[in-house]
């Protein structure tokens, strides 16, 4: 734990840059569109604005980056994270990638609005990046503006930190700051552009290395450079894996693989649905990256998207973001491929992230459930779950909370009673009332093979299954108060959501199911790329 006198002021933080120092940027400094070949990064000046003012921070993030929490509200904090003022010892620049979109190769992307001040090294000795989102264009920026709005993020800001606290693998966020100038979106694509109030959220990762990165100069042939990121990479993020070679290259695929799929497991644990796992937004560090139009699955619909561009494919539900993610890797396979020049122990290592995947899930489930035992018969439990959901609209988060609080010798009927908090209809169709009644006596059954008491079951039951999410309509109040220059419920929900899995006073309206008012309404149920 960091004392006070550790903590600094932030004029005292040194950025330094190994990104920038180990790898070759881009010889054109003056800041316009274009194709950047050869480099990994060009440098790039955030915008300046000067109406720039603090709606929320994360004291804690702030911590234990090494910066004394107090020091937040101050202006220079404001100046430095909306990009308005550079401390001496930062360079910034913006990140070449490439990627797939939506399955399709999209050519160079790269850092249309993400410009990165630097690394800081925290008093535990990490490093992390900074970098700030909708601080203005770069070389990446396309035919786009480099601005981000303030509702896209309020989501970004509530939901890294969110996840950090449900203990999913993320980027965090360090601050949220409102820009002051208004940005013109067409929220929905249909000729209705709209001025929003603009924002620029501080992101903190110790890497911001995509999928993308790779494919970018793989895509190019350039061989070369894919290497020095390559090696900049393992030595920077996977220094156990010892100097490169091909061994220690496919080492790395295996480690790629298994944290994509632990990050996966996370986010079918706890419902989340990225919405648009482009390869651009799979980090190599199997971190969620790229908060967008992401959503909380609230009835258990493994066909859920939140993405309106997604609606027709379905390609980001959630019940296919193991495969999509797979499919991911292979591409990054291919990426790499120059590298090692050598197919079969490729296919070995995402046959491996199959089976890890599937295993890891099972295990996962099987924490939901409260079972510390485990039986070849659960799977076949579980998957008769999933059919169950589909009998009634059943809230994933109180379902799983209420299955907690059943006690083992009670009949399936009783035990029904209490999960009738999880279901959306007032009351069950016979065939759903049958489903969950069959389905609960064998859970019974099963329990009944547990050696652990109820009340351990229920502890550990609470530890995976959380109780507060940032459900789809909660951003989206906080959200509509924020617009209206009310920034309170952002900071509530920043605070409650730091001990998602603690049942907390005064707090029951954050854990209830979405209200019927929210069901088709946009930024609830349904979120467009635009932002
Ligand atoms: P995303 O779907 O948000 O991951 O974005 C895909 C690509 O578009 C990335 O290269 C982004 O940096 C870029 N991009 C998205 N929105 C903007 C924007 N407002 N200005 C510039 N680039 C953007
Ligand atoms: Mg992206």
């Amino acid at each position: 734990m960091n004392t006070a006198f550790d903590l600094k002021k932030l004029e005292a933080l040194e950025i330094d840059s190994s990104f920038i120092n180990s790898l070759p940027g881009d010889p054109v400094t003056e800041n316009y569109t274009r194709q950047v070949a050869g480099a990994c990064y060009s440098y790039v000046n955030p915008e300046s604005f000067p109406q720039a003012s603090l709606i929320a921070c994360s004291r804690d993030l702030a911590e234990s980056l090494g910066l004394d929490p107090r020091e937040c509200q101050s202006d220079i904090f404001t100046q430095v994270f909306s990009g308005t003022r550079l401390l001496d010892s930062m360079r910034p620049y913006a990140c070449c990638y490439g990627g797939h979109q939506f399955g399709n190769w999209a050519g160079q992307l790269g850092d249309g609005r993400a410009i990165n001040l630097g690394d800081l090294q925290a008093p535990d000795g990490k490093l992390w990046t900074l970098q700030l989102k909708g601080a203005g264009p770069t070389p990446y920026s396309r035919s786009a503006d480099g601005l981000a709005v303030l509702r896209s993020s309020v989501r970004e800001f509530l939901c890294s930190e969110a996840m950090h606290h449900l203990g999913v693998p993320t980027t965090r966020a360090l601050s949220l700051i409102a820009s002051g100038e208004q940005v013109v979106r067409d929220m929905f694509y249909d000729g209705h552009p709209k001025k929003e109030p603009g924002a620029v959220v501080c992101r903190v990762s110790p890497s911001f290395t995509r999928f993308g990165s790779f494919e970018i100069f793989s895509a190019r042939k350039d061989t070369d450079t894919l290497k020095t990121l390559a090696d900049y990479t393992i030595s920077r993020n996977f220094p156990h894996l010892g100097n490169p070679d091909k061994a220690v290259y496919l080492e790395w695929f295996r480690e790629v693989c298994q944290s994509t799929a632990t990050m996966i497991i996370h986010w079918m644990r706890v419902g989340f649905v990225h919405g648009v796992m482009n390869t651009d937004n799979m980090s190599v560090l199997g971190l969620t990256i790229d908060y967008g139009p992401y959503g909380w699955l609230e009835d258990y619909d493994p066909d859920w998207t939140p993405n309106t561009t997604d609606a027709e494919g379905r390609r980001y539900r959630f019940g296919n973001q193991p495969m999509i993610a797979l499919w991911n890797l292979v591409q990054f396979a291919n990426a790499i491929y120059p590298l090692i020049e050598d197919v079969e122990p490729l296919e070995e290592i995402l046959q491996e992230y199959k089976d890890g995947y599937e295993k890891g899930w099972l295990d996962m489930m099987r924490s939901k459930l409260g079972f510390q035992e485990s039986f070849a018969e659960d799977e076949a439990l579980i998957l008769n779950l999933i059919e169950t959901f589909a009998l009634t609209e059943t809230d994933m988060t109180l379902f799983f909370r209420q299955l907690a609080e059943i006690s083992s010798d009670s009949d399936a009927v009783t035990a029904l009673q209490t999960l009738e908090k999880a279901f959306y209809m007032p009351e069950l169709s016979d065939e759903a009332e049958q489903g969950f009644t069959a389905w609960l006596q064998k859970y019974l059954e099963r329990l009944g093979k547990e050696t652990c008491s109820d009340e351990a079951r229920k502890a550990a039951m609470n530890e995976v299954n959380p109780l507060y999410v940032l459900r789809n309509y909660l951003a989206q109040l906080a959200i509509d108060k924020s617009e209206q220059g009310d920034h309170s419920m952002i900071h509530e929900l920043l605070e409650v959501l730091h001990s998602p899995y603690c049942y907390q006073e005064g707090k029951d309206h954050l854990a209830e199911k979405r209200p019927d008012w929210a069901r088709t309404r946009a930024g609830c149920s349904m979120l467009s790329c635009s932002s």
